[in-house]
């Protein structure tokens, strides 16, 4: 997710701030960096002061935009997504960003996250079941009445965003503008992140600061959970919708095992670092004797590195991967994801025949790219394989923006150890405790959602969220204590 506010043509500002680069392409170079992010759709909403223009399409950033579409968006205001699915299905008309115009305000919004009351949401706001295909669709939905409510008068936007955001719940992370204007909202827990940027005398927002850092801001801050940023005018204020009570910074903890690209800043630390000391606790908690340690490409690779220089066992390439392919995890059904797994990962002969591996993993989720990944070295001759996780057990499913799936499929969920060394084929197999993942993030004071590793959900759920049926919230879960 990326947004942009540059000093409009002919601003009060003496050069009037102007990069060289059209805003359109600058959203697509951001975008292009939070590839990781999604890789089912990619849009793109660009103001040039009289009209919103979006284009947006399935496929990657690069199959979207290419330099005759970008040169035809005009303009100083844009915000742009990436999507992978959670709710709702991976189709053109989800694609995001979404656009309404009201006739007297045309805009665009575009999220990262999921809610956990849709379902009332739709409801409540009289929307039959169908006319509202995703969670973005329904805050436009919303925003775009109050819109057509306040006939124009005022500030439109920023209020009647500041309406609806305290109705929603769960996890979402926004960008929004209409001709002139851009916002930046995170929900009061933070789950997704989103930072702030400073561009000449523009202002950019993006999920994560490498988004910043290629298109040649400078990072200012993360937004706080809780917080909407308005920039207007080249001038960022700040407002905070919801009630203080709600506000209980709770970034998702995945960002650092898995998500985030490993040069990110979360809470002020960098993922490659926090990877590393996993791997190193890891080695600490679970050594074992071996030959060479390997990391799976690309996310267990830091922590492979802390494992092999916290245990002294050499460190090597035992994998590799076709940096052209796409991540597994988040392909939309297994039958991709299966297909994935082979298409990415080939081993290499020569480092892993007869060797007794160490074989570093960021996350343990369903198991099925593990499996694979393990017969794949042991047809290259692995003598032992030793699986090092460098989270703990995922044992429930996220509500909050990662498409997990259900209990069931979860491998560590109601299976100890040994059944799951044996399903995946190792020799032996070890997580590591979440006191030990907190500590290798090492961020003091932040918060963290770790649902799905405990069962402790931040925010209620209903029992069957994303199945349309409304049932009691869950408040809190199992693993709350
Ligand atoms: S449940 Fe897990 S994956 Fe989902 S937001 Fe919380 S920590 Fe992240």
């Amino acid at each position: 997710m990326f947004g942009i506010s540059m000093p409009a043509p002919g601003g009060s500002s003496p050069d009037a701030g102007a990069h060289p680069l059209p805003v359109a392409q600058l959203v697509f170079d951001g975008l292009y960096a939070l590839q990781h992010r999604g890789q089912e759709s990619a849009g793109m909403a660009v103001s040039d002061g009289e009209a919103v223009t979006v284009v947006k399409d399935m496929g990657l950033v690069t199959n979207v935009f290419d330099p005759r579409t970008l040169s035809g968006l005009p303009g100083h205001l844009a915000i742009g997504h990436t999507r992978y699915s959670t709710t709702g299905s991976s189709t053109w008309r989800n694609a995001q960003p979404v656009y309404r115009s009201t006739g007297s305000v045309d805009f665009a919004l575009a999220h990262n996250g999921n809610l956990t009351n849709t379902v009332s949401l739709a409801a409540r706001a009289g929307m039959l079941g169908g006319a509202v295909t995703t969670d973005s669709d329904l805050m436009a939905e919303m925003v775009a009445a109050r819109l057509a409510d306040r006939r124009g008068a005022g500030p439109a936007l920023v209020d009647a965003l500041a309406e609806v955001l305290p109705l929603l719940e769960g996890a979402f992370s926004l960008v929004a503008m209409d001709t002139s204007l851009l916002v930046g909202a995170r929900d009061p827990n933070g789950f997704r992140p989103l930072c702030l940027g400073r561009l000449g005398q523009g202002w950019v927002l993006a999920s994560e600061s490498p988004a910043l850092d290629v298109v040649g801001a400078s990072f200012v801050r993360e937004v706080e959970p809780g917080e909407m940023v308005v920039v207007s005018k080249g001038r960022l204020r700040s407002l905070w919708p919801f009630p203080e009570a709600r506000v209980d910074p709770r970034l998702c903890i995945f960002e650092f095992v898995y998500f985030a690209r490993p040069d990110s800043r979360l809470y002020g630390q960098e993922v490659h670092g926090a990877r590393r000391r996993m791997g190193e606790l890891l080695a600490e908690v679970a050594p074992v004797e071996a030959d060479l340690v390997m990391g799976v490409p690309e996310s267990g690779l830091p922590a492979a590195e802390g494992y092999a220089r916290r245990s002294g066992i050499p460190y090597g390439q035992g994998l590799v991967k076709n940096r052209y392919i796409g991540r597994t995890f988040i392909a939309p059904d297994q039958r991709a994801r299966d297909l994935g797994v082979r298409r990415k990962l080939n081993p290499l002969r020569e480092n892993v025949a007869g060797r007794r591996l160490v074989v570093v993993d960021d996350s343990l989720v369903r198991g099925t790219t593990q499996r694979a990944t393990v017969a794949m070295l042991r047809e290259a001759g692995a003598r032992e394989i030793h699986l090092r996780i460098s989270s703990p057990p995922f044992r429930w499913p996220c509500h909050y923006g990662i498409d997990t799936p259900e209990r069931a499929e979860l491998l560590a969920s109601g299976r100890d150890l040994g059944d799951m060394g044996r399903f995946l084929g190792v020799d032996s197999i070890a997580f590591l405790s979440l006191e030990d993942l907190q500590e290798a993030i090492g961020a003091p004071g932040g918060g963290f959602c770790d649902a799905c590793l405990t069962g402790c959900y931040p925010v209620p759920v209903p029992a069957h969220l994303g199945k349309g049926v409304l049932e009691p919230a869950v408040a809190g879960g199992p693993g709350c204590g």
